[in-house]
């Protein structure tokens, strides 16, 4: 795959009726409610593809090559309008695969990465076992599947389970609540 640009410009009028119906039946409309929003109402899952950050992607064909683009970004495009260059489609939703053109607004990179910032500490609703487990899981488990398993974006699955996330779970008596444990047991209590 060649490198492309995150952030390229998405004009309705260059997308065919046959990218629009490829690009619809990848969309599952009853996807689960926002952790952190759950008044926007329930997500609409991209069921394809996903990039390593956990964004829906999708190939289209441009000037003779397919090129790479995020799904986001072009359900953006269909739903509501263009997308400028060097603009980012965000997610009001902090569901990286979200389509539902209500959980999606324009923004910049600096706003993304609060978006991101803010959306990261949801990691830490999982339990230290369920750290464990889901690192286990994921030598197995499609990382979209794990993070339907645990109510988290893909993107945060992935960051746990590769330990960008929650890195110290698991190395036992390091953390507090195994040390404690450790010790109450260890006093007979
Ligand atoms: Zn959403």
């Amino acid at each position: 795959m060649n490198k492309y640009s995150e952030s390229p410009a998405v004009n309705p009028q260059d997308i065919s009726e046959a990218i629009r119906s490829c690009y619809w039946k990848h969309v599952d409309k009853n996807g689960p409610l926002p952790e952190v929003k759950p008044e926007l109402g329930p997500c609409w899952v991209w069921k394809a593809c996903l990039t390593k950050k956990g964004y829906g992607r999708m190939l289209i064909p441009k000037d003779g090559k397919r090129i790479q683009i995020l799904a986001h970004r072009l359900g953006y495009a269909i739903q509501r309008g263009p997308v400028p260059e060097n603009l980012r489609v965000l997610h009001a939703c902090g569901t990286r695969t979200c389509q539902r053109a209500d959980h999606l607004y324009l923004g910049t990179d600096a706003e993304n990465g609060r978006d991101t910032a803010v959306h990261d500490r949801r990691s830490e609703k999982l339990t230290n076992p369920q750290v464990i487990e889901l690192r286990s899981l994921y030598e197995t488990m499609p990382l979209a599947e794990l993070a339907k398993r645990y109510n988290i974006a893909p993107h945060y699955a992935y960051k746990v389970a590769t330990g960008r996330s929650r890195r110290h779970v698991g190395e036992g008596v390091k953390s507090s609540t195994y040390r404690q444990r450790f010790q109450l047991a260890a006093t007979g209590d």
